[in-house]
């Protein structure tokens, strides 16, 4: 055993490894990148936590930075649950629902719970958690909160920001706080406090004071950006709260050890309507109407025909009895979940009539068969996600840009000339009704051409998005993939107060370092896979 594994073993109850095959196992996650780390810890409690935070704080007060990874279940798309140092991972002993309080539905869970495992028990109880990724299956919680992940629930929903009540959280030096709206007195007491929490307090305090106009004005706008630090959350009429700050943040502030979450009361019921068109201006007013009914749908959801085709070439019975050719060049799937069965009937009747205004044709159903039917043509983005052929696979790269609903026929037809320039074939689908459209280039990631081409795509789509107003992820966060592109989405001012706020947090850089502080792409071709291959199958990828 390496040293560190060796000292971190003697001082702590989980287990440590650090064999070739760990490493090797933990080198990557779901991104195109690798870092092979020195250490694993597979933590049994907080304390093994904050003392491995500790020991690695103490060395790098001495000059020597081993940083710390905080892993899931290792779905990221970004390269941000992979690192050099010691990776601490959640699922093994993390995994518990600590509490559930059956009145109101508040749930405390360890970072490490499978998401899916969490969301069936809430079943059993009438809630849910709303902003469950499409991963849920095989992803955590604690992931997902580190991600402020969303779904296609979020368009009525929210994010996962808008769920977690309250955290705790080990601090860069091994301090463990509680976060959770602090009224003025109570936040008076932390500054006052000697600690480093205390210090931590303090110093955002001030900075946020210094910074307000800027944080107020901080882009872009968009119905939801994972990007960044959320700075304007941390101050509201609840109080002062770092809980916002520390969801979406990616483990590059603290690591998180159990959170409060609140759920919502789970309506099975629902109706689907379906609408197929032609023309993309018209699937643009069609959202855009949508997005104006009094109650927001639960799900404004869209493939495009090229998926519809691809889907036929490969798997020509998927789809065989569902959907008919000619394929529309976009099927859009609105879903209304209202308890009130007559609110819902109500919506639908709307949404049915902005479809007969802008869709060639449209279905509605509500019996739960035909639903599952129509919902297996947006289902089929599996047949993306598993695109294999040759060497070139389905990459995730470019696939989780979202823009303001305005700009989305523009968004669109820039994605179809995008990959028509670069000679690649195309796929669209995702959360439409948000402005959130996944697509994934399918690259040899063994071939030199090709490992050249992502960084010309990522710079042709990453500036197309921005250009539009929009934001470089909508859930999937930035990780090391998208950091090279903070500064271009930010700019510089609101960048320098980000590195303000990690250096509070994380003086000495030990906190998942590489990823949401401003890189150049030239950092990510040494990491670059040479192979690529996502090993989702048992569950089903879908995104
Ligand atoms: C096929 C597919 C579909 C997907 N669909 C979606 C989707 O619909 N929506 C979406 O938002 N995302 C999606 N994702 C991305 C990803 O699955 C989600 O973000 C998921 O929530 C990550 O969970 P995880 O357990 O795998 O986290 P990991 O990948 O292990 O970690 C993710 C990040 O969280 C940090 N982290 C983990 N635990 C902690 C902790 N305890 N404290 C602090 N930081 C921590 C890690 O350091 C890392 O930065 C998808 C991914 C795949 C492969």
């Amino acid at each position: 055993m390496n040293k560190i594994a060796h000292y971190l073993q003697d001082h702590v109850l989980g287990e440590v490894m650090d064999s070739a095959d760990a490493r090797q196992y933990f080198s990557t996650d779901n991104s195109i990148l690798n870092i092979t780390p020195s250490v694993i810890l597979y933590p049994s409690n907080e304390n093994d936590v904050r003392k491995t935070a500790r020991f690695s704080w103490q060395l790098a007060e001495r000059g020597r930075v081993i940083p710390i990874t905080a892993r899931g279940s290792g779905t990221d798309q970004t390269g941000a649950a992979i690192g050099s140092g010691i990776i601490i991972v959640f699922p093994a002993h993390m995994n518990r629902i600590v509490e559930f309080d059956g009145k109101n539905g508040d749930a405390v869970i360890e970072p490490g719970i499978n998401y899916g495992k969490l969301q069936q028990t809430l079943h059993t109880h009438n809630r849910f958690l709303p902003p469950f990724p499409a991963s849920l299956e095989y992803s955590t919680v604690g992931g997902a909160i580190a991600n402020n992940s969303a779904g296609e629930k979020s368009i009525k929903y929210g994010d996962t920001r808008r769920y977690v009540k309250a955290l705790r959280v080990v601090l860069a030096n091994g301090e463990v706080i509680e976060t959770g709206p602090l009224s003025k007195r109570e936040l008076n007491k932390k500054l006052g406090l000697t600690t480093f929490e205390g210090e931590v307090y303090r110093s955002l305090d001030v900075l946020l004071e210094e910074n307000t106009a800027l944080i107020n004005d901080i882009g872009p706008r968009v119905t939801r950006n994972t990007s960044g630090y959320d700075l304007a959350g941390i101050k509201s009429k609840k109080g002062f709260d770092l809980t916002p700050l520390f969801v979406g943040s990616q483990g590059t502030l603290g690591i998180i050890t159990e959170a409060m979450l609140q759920t919502e009361i789970h309506n099975t019921g629902s109706t689907l309507v379906v609408g197929f068109f032609d023309d993309l201006q018209n699937v643009q007013d069609a959202v855009l109407s949508l997005n104006e009914l009094s109650d927001l749908p639960s799900a404004i959801e869209m493939v495009d025909a090229q998926l519809l085709s691809l889907v036929d070439r490969l798997n020509p019975n998927l789809l065989k009895n569902v959907i008919t050719k000619p394929y529309p060049n976009y099927v859009l799937f609105v879903e209304f979940d209202n308890a009130n069965d007559r609110v819902q009937k109500r919506l639908a009747r709307r949404a049915r009539k902005i479809f007969e205004k802008y869709a060639a044709s449209h279905q509605v159903e509500s019996e739960e068969e035909k639903k599952a039917e129509l919902w297996k043509i947006r289902q089929a983005s599996s047949v993306v996600l598993t695109y294999v052929e040759g060497g070139s696979r389905s990459i995730p790269l470019i696939e989780d840009g979202i823009v303001p609903l305005d700009k989305l026929n523009e968004y669109i037809a820039g994605l179809y000339q995008l990959f028509e320039r670069n000679h690649l074939q195309i796929a669209l689908w995702g959360h439409i009704g948000e402005g959130n459209i996944h697509v994934q280039p399918f690259m040899n990631l063994a071939q030199v051409g090709d490992r050249q081409r992502i960084f010309k795509l990522m710079d042709e789509y990453y500036t197309m998005v921005i250009n539009l107003g929009g934001s470089t992820s909508a859930g999937h966060n930035d990780g090391r993939l998208r950091s090279p592109y903070l500064e271009k989405l930010y700019g510089k001012d609101t960048i320098d107060l980000f590195a303000k706020v990690k250096k509070i947090f994380d003086p000495h850089n030990i906190l998942n370092p590489g990823v949401k502080t401003p890189s150049s792409t030239n950092n990510l071709k040494d990491i670059l896979r040479k192979e690529y291959s996502n090993d989702l199958y048992t569950q089903l990828p879908r995104s």
